[in-house]
Order: C-alpha cells, then structure tokens, then sequence
C-alpha cells in the first residue's frame, strides 16, 4: 500500500497535458487554455479616451475655460479647442486631438459657458492614450494563458470571437452496483437511490469540465468487461465508482486485468478511501474510487483533480492547504492518514460530525477537509491543523 503523497505524485507523473486543438468561440472559451498567441487586432483603447467625466481642455496657464461644446460616449466628433478653451466631456467620449487634459468636473465651478478650476493641473491627466492597454500587432496574450474571466472580457475588448484553445478531456463516469436505482423510481427493500454520478459531475462542472457521459453497470462480470472496454476507447479520463473492494461482486478490478489496462496503484493508506485503483490504458487514463459516497468524494478532490488539472497543463495541481486553529477536539482511531469533512469560516476550522465513509449528511455542508497525519491520534481545540480548500 502506498502513501498519500507517493499516490499524488505518481498521478501527476503519469497524468501529460492534453494538447489537442480546438478552436472555441470566446463565451465558452472559459476556463480553456491557449494553444496559439494573440496579437492585438486594434490598439486598445483605440481612441484617446475620457477617464472621467469632466472638462478637456487646451490648457493654459489661466484657471478659467470658456466651454465651447459637449462630447459623450459614442459621439464621434473633433471640436477644435483654442488655447483656453473646453469641452464639457464624459468617461469613455473621445478627447479631442486639440484638448490636452481633462479635469474631473468635481474641481471646477461653472457659470453658464465658463469654468473656473479650483487648482492649477498640468497637462496630461485622466486622458486614456490610444493603444495604454495594447498596441495593435502586440501579443495581447501568450499561448498557454488560462482563459479566466477577465481575460475572456479583455479578448472582447480587443474585438476577438473565438479562440484557439487545447481541448478539455471528454470524461466518462460509471456507476457499479445492483443495489443502484435512479432516484424517482419507488425504492424496494435492498435498493439505494444512486447518487455518486451526479456527485461526481457536478464536481466535474463546477471544474468546468463539461464533456462527461454517465452509465450505469450491474455487478455482473461481462457487463462491466463490456461497458468499460467501450468506455476507455472513447474518453479521454474514465472514473468508475464501487465495485473496486474486495467482495465477491466487485469485479472492477478483474476486469481491468482483462482489458489490460496498466495499474499505477491500487490501495492508498488514507482513510477515507483505501481501496482506490489508477491505472493508464494507452492515453486513456482510469480511477476506480470506492463507492462509499464520501470515501468517492474525497479521493476525487485528491487524485482525480491533480489528474484534470495535469491534462489540462496547469501549473496548480492540487488543491490550496493552510494552517489554520480548530475549534474542535477530534480523536483519530488506527494509524492511517485521515481526512476529515469540515467547515472553514475564514478564521478557524471546525471539524464536523458524521465522518464515516458512507456519510454525505455533513459533507454536504462542508467546505474544507482537515488532514491529520497518520502518526496523529488527537487534534486539541486551538492546535494548528492543515486545511484543504474544495472548490465548491
Ligand atoms: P462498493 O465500493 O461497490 O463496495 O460500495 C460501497 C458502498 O457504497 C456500498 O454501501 C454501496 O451501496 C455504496 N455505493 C456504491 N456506489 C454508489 C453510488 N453510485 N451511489 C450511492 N452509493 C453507492
Ligand atoms: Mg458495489
């Protein structure tokens, strides 16, 4: 049985950037990487621009203006401006060539066609120079930048539609067991409402991973060979949850043998989550998470995610981790590494109840995972404790 931190660096070791090409248009480009250069097609701010709403004005070493016209946004005219002379103007109108500064209106008074500044100001200010942001033809963003919010309105900016990009992997998730029905339907005795798929891709959505089918397969031998084998030619990660333990009817495990999919580990020492498989079938890349709900969840956050984030070729691959105090006494029983469902309120964290492996009731609230070393068997209010930051 392998460590945590060996299991984490083999899954980063194995998992390589994806580098297929997609072109995207720019909205659904989020989160998408860059697979080319941009270069500016326009200067950016393409015109010298108000950055206030005030008066532009040829100045002159006198403190009062006549004002000669109005500009606003979107008008496209060029008042001439003697020396002396301003324009009542707006954020965002174009400053014309012949006004060389634009005072904020909140330091003049008016009186009818004539300003008075309450200062002397110099020239220059609150003027946006054509091209201060990026000059036409300059790389505007470099290949391999991760298309984040702004930088989705900044290509906007710049008149951009679409985007080369490296594509996401397509993912395939599967769930094991016969005990499984879709909820909706009249639960019988022995029957569970299933609940690890839809778990795991909304986790994969808020990822923003959104190329993801869903099966089902009963714990019968040749269905799951069957399933997985169509499945592994035609993604490009494949999580399967349950059947992966070591009963008489989880025959993940076999099957994966039978399909000669290459095992990188099976069995992490952790709690929640010991029996967990990662293996490779040519570029396909496969996790078998135990089926205990939170148990799935957990190895998720860990492993899986450092896997997406590696195909994706980001620098980040696991999750952020902080010392932060608990309010909590948590007493740990056995000697394996634990993480433990919790909620982080910015300050301290406090360490939940219902930790079993089978439990979503509290994870369903939490927004952080404590990890306790093996070695570990009690965490003290106020001791310092390593907190995992989940992306919900
Ligand atoms: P397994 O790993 O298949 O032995 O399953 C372990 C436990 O998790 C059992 O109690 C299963 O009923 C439960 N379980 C497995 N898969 C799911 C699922 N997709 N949704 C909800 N519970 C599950
Ligand atoms: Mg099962």
């Amino acid at each position: 049985m392998i460590s945590i931190s060996e299991a984490i660096d083999i899954v980063k070791n194995k998992c390589l950037p994806l580098l297929k090409e997609t072109t995207k248009p720019l909205e659904k480009a989020g989160g998408y990487k860059l697979s080319s250069n941009i270069y500016a097609p326009i200067n950016m701010p393409p015109f010298r621009q108000s950055a206030m709403d005030g008066y532009a004005l040829n100045w002159h070493d006198k403190l009062t203006y006549t004002v000669i016209g109005e500009i606003k946004a979107g008008d496209n005219h060029q008042p001439i401006l003697k020396k002396g002379e301003a324009v009542r103007i707006f954020t965002g109108a174009p400053v014309p060539d012949s006004a060389n500064t634009v005072i904020m209106q909140e330091k003049i008074s008016r009186n009818e066609n004539t300003i008075k500044l309450d200062d002397p100001i110099t020239i220059n200010l609150n003027i946006r120079t054509v091209g201060e942001q990026v000059k036409k033809s300059q790389l505007a963003l470099a290949k391999d930048t991760k298309l984040t919010p702004a930088a989705i309105g900044y290509l906007s900016s710049l008149g951009i539609k679409e985007v080369n990009v490296y594509q996401k992997p397509t993912i395939a998730i599967i769930a094991t067991g016969n005990e499984l029905i879709e909820p909706g339907l009249h639960l019988e005795y022995g029957q569970i409402y299933e609940s690890n798929s839809k778990m795991l891709l909304s986790t994969l959505y808020s990822l923003k991973f959104y190329d993801v089918t869903l099966h089902k397969v009963k714990d019968d031998y040749n269905e799951t060979l069957n399933t997985l084998d169509k499945v592994i030619k035609g993604h490009d990660l494949v999580i399967i949850s349950g059947g992966i333990s070591v009963g008489d009817y989880d025959f993940v495990g076999e099957a994966l043998k039978a399909l000669h999919v290459e095992e990188h580990f099976y069995k992490v020492n952790q709690k929640p989550g010991k029996p967990l498989f990662f293996g490779t079938k040519e570029d396909t890349y496969i996790f078998a998470l135990p089926g205990n709900p939170a148990a799935s969840l957990t190895c998720f956050y860990m492993y899986v995610f450092t896997a997406l984030q590696r195909l994706m070729n980001n620098e980040f691959y696991k999750l952020p981790r902080i010392q932060v105090k608990s309010e909590s006494l948590f007493k740990k029983h056995g000697d394996r590494p634990q993480f433990l469902k919790a909620i982080y309120n910015g300050n301290v964290v406090t360490i939940l109840e219902g930790q079993s492996s089978s439990m979503l009731q509290t994870y369903a609230i939490c927004n952080a995972l404590v990890f306790m070393p093996g070695e570990q068997s009690k965490i003290k209010v106020d001791d310092l404790v390593e907190v995992i930051l989940l992306p919900v």
